[in-house]
């Protein structure tokens, strides 16, 4: 209830005080970790009646109500449910949504995982996938069929960072009815609050900047008023739950959020600035830059970039980008982001697209930008460029 009245606070202030309620947990700032299956009925009449906030732990407990009433603050949303994964996010929104018969249109730089689901799952549920260029704006209309459900949206693209024109794609979508979904792990509602744009259904991958720190996975889905329900059933249905102790840490990381978003954007653009001059590489892809195409969209609806960024290097041998990365002592290597740390992982998009082309030579390189000092790391990519160079001058 509290968290209504701060919806026109600054998000900085809004972080730490949303569903912050000492007079509810003792007077202790945060609350319990309540781990816990049944919850007594005190009479028959009351199990009946069903009349008491809380009745089962799969439905609720106040650790998840915190971090749901946080995260719906954050986003401007009617309600948020938690998953275990930022996958089971997509995957649960997009079920909730779309059922047998119905066409689904997604980027063609949506994360991996969630193209693999379109191609298992929801193919075996008759549910059709067309992939679509994610630069496209209003002509993303030329493909909607009479039984188009939903348009999934990612901005920027993973590992190639496209920027998708939000409320065009909205826009065009409610006239036909249209459900719009968006993964917006990468900007946090920090950066981007996707329910502003239009946008029905904001997911994030809570794993990444909301958690923070590598140490738990969990997934978010914010909902404006009218997918509410559909959503809100469809994980009651399923059986989602996550557990008390993955959701404290994440309401915990959330608190700090904007203290780290602020020096993984300041360090990343220092870095993407100067791998931009940099002789070994041919193209950077980071939102801020204003080389990137697009930069105009970015600034428009965009309020920051993160720390994840990609560029490629100029043409080189795969020994040489592989000496490159595995001799780095501050970045390392491995898949998701958003921790303190930072990170570098060779991505090869070719694998991943059908309705675009990827036709750089060089090899692509995502990094995530942690919280080290900014320094340090350009000396430690500054010697992994010398052994990239010296590879591919033999
Ligand atoms: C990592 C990621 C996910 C999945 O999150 P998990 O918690 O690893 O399941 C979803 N979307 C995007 C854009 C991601 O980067």
């Amino acid at each position: 209830m509290e968290a209504k009245c701060l919806k026109k606070i600054n998000d900085r202030t809004l972080l730490t005080h949303a569903a912050v309620n000492p007079s509810e947990h003792h007077g202790f700032i945060n609350p319990a970790i309540f781990r816990g299956s049944t919850v007594a009925f005190p009479n028959v009449a009351a199990l009946a009646e069903g009349r008491q906030p809380y009745r089962y732990g799969r439905w609720d407990n106040p650790t998840s109500t915190a971090l749901c009433e946080a995260i719906s603050t954050l986003e401007g949303a009617t309600g948020t449910v938690l998953c275990p994964s930022g996958l089971t996010a997509c995957t649960t929104a997009i079920l909730a949504i779309c059922g047998a018969g119905d066409h689904l249109l997604v980027p063609d730089s949506v994360y991996g995982p969630v193209r693999y689901f379109c191609a298992t799952v929801a193919r075996r549920m008759d549910i059709e996938t067309t992939y679509y260029d994610p630069r496209d704006g209003a002509g993303i209309a030329n493909l909607f069929q009479p039984n188009t459900r939903a348009v999934f949206l990612e901005s920027p693209g993973s590992g190639t960072f496209e920027i998708q024109d939000v409320p065009t794609i909205t826009a065009v979508a409610h006239e036909c009815d249209i459900c719009v979904l968006m993964d917006n792990s990468w900007a946090t509602p920090l950066f981007l609050k996707p329910l502003e744009l239009g946008v029905d259904i904001s997911i994030m991958a809570a794993t990444k900047y909301i958690g923070g720190h590598s140490d738990v996975m969990l997934g978010t889905i914010a909902c404006a008023p009218r997918a509410w329900e559909q959503v809100s059933d469809m994980h009651f249905q399923l059986g989602q739950f996550v557990g008390p102790d993955d959701v404290t840490l994440v309401l915990r990381g959330l608190r700090t959020l904007d203290v780290r978003l602020q020096r993984h954007q300041e360090s990343a653009l220092t870095i993407a600035r100067w791998l931009e001059q940099h002789p070994e590489v041919s193209r950077v892809f980071y939102p801020a830059l204003p080389s990137h195409p697009g930069h105009a969209l970015w600034q428009r609806d965009f309020r920051g970039a993160s720390g994840l960024l990609s560029f490629v290097t100029r043409s080189s041998s795969s020994n040489a980008v592989a000496a490159m990365i595995d001799g780095l002592k501050l970045f390392t290597i491995g898949y998701s982001w958003g921790g303190f740390e930072s990170l570098a992982l060779p991505v090869d998009p070719r694998s991943m697209r059908t309705a675009t082309q990827w036709t750089e030579t060089g090899h692509l390189i995502r990094l995530h930008i942690g919280l080290e000092d900014v320094d340090d790391l350009m000396a430690d990519l500054k010697e992994g460029f010398n052994r990239l160079r010296n590879i591919s001058d033999y």
